[in-house]
């Protein structure tokens, strides 16, 4: 019996090191900075962005709720505005004996030279809803949970229709992952044939008092971890730091947002996010209590990075 157990304990350990690996082909291992910075990245646009998801009128976009229907509205006429075809993907699930619907946000901007390569860029934008109230504040504006991912997939989706990128990119807004990752279990299920390379994962991106963004899952992925290691020190204002994949000592983040159901099934992927502050699901996580100056960066690093890799990968 003892033998038994301590054999098949070995024996999933295995089957788990073999599912590790989610390999990525690049053309070349070193970081380099082909943003177009004349039609880049507009900081007023990002933070206007945000203060609209993260205001008081979205009473923290519940899944559900009104207040997530308003922020469905914007995102979606936004991207239209920029003559992208935009899609709502309705689905829904059960929670506690409930029925609940709810919709992801999807366009595609096509490749160039590889169209049939498809890029994922992901950001939730639902969040927790009114809740119990703190310091006379009952709506948790999810500011940087993650109205700041969500804003940053606007601009992100505006640079990349001027600059076409080689691979095709699909941006979603995914809706209910506040709710158990439900709008990113629902997209990857139903992907069809798809070749998707890499999903790029932005919750929580706007702040941290030591000017420090996490990026996950170069653990899983040689050629990606090669790729963020040869960037010189002090090439950014922003420290990134690879980690927080359950290597490190530190939490693992690995399950802790949309990116895990990519992960799961066998796509390689990036996940930027800050440490948890104490806003973090309080009322307090508002636009007033972001960096502008940190988020700013980090979303020009993020834009700079899917657009090098997007000239590396083969
Ligand atoms: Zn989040």
């Amino acid at each position: 019996m003892k033998i038994s157990i301590s054999v098949l304990v070995l024996f999933s350990f295995f089957i788990k090191v073999q599912s590790q690996e989610l390999p990525l082909q690049l053309d070349s291992e070193t970081y380099s900075f082909p943003l177009n910075t004349e039609s880049s990245i507009i900081k007023e646009e990002l933070l206007s962005h945000i203060q609209f998801l993260a205001s008081d009128k979205l009473e923290g976009r519940k899944t559900g709720q009104p207040g997530n229907l308003v922020a469905r509205n914007y995102i979606y006429s936004y991207l239209e505005t920029l003559h992208l075809d935009v899609t709502l993907q309705p689905f829904s699930f059960e929670r506690k004996n409930k029925k609940i619907e709810a919709s992801n946000i999807i366009t595609v901007i096509e490749g160039t030279e590889l169209p049939k390569n498809y890029m994922v860029i992901t950001a939730h934008y639902d969040h927790v809803g009114i809740g119990k109230t703190v310091k006379n504040d009952s709506i948790y504006n999810g500011a940087d949970d993650n109205a700041s991912g969500v804003a940053a997939l606007l601009v992100l989706a505006k640079y990349f229709q001027k600059n076409k990128p080689k691979n095709s990119l699909i941006f979603i807004a995914l809706d209910a992952e506040e709710m158990g990752l439900q709008g990113a279990k629902y997209f990857v299920e139903n992907r069809g044939d798809k070749n998707m390379v890499l999903n790029i994962n932005m919750d929580m991106i706007s702040r941290n008092e030591n000017n420090e963004i996490y990026i996950c899952g170069t653990r899983y992925t040689p050629s990606l971890k090669k790729y963020f290691s040869n960037i010189p020190e002090n090439t950014f204002p922003i420290t990134f730091t690879l980690g927080h994949d359950g290597l490190d000592g530190k939490d693992s983040w690995v399950k802790q947002s949309d990116h895990y159901y990519f992960y799961k099934n066998t796509i390689p992927f990036l996940y930027f996010g800050v440490e948890d502050h104490p806003d973090y699901h309080k009322p307090s996580d508002t636009f007033e209590n972001i960096q502008p100056d940190f988020y700013f960066e980090v979303v020009q690093f993020i834009a700079n990075t899917i657009a090098d890799l997007d000239s590396k990968i083969k």
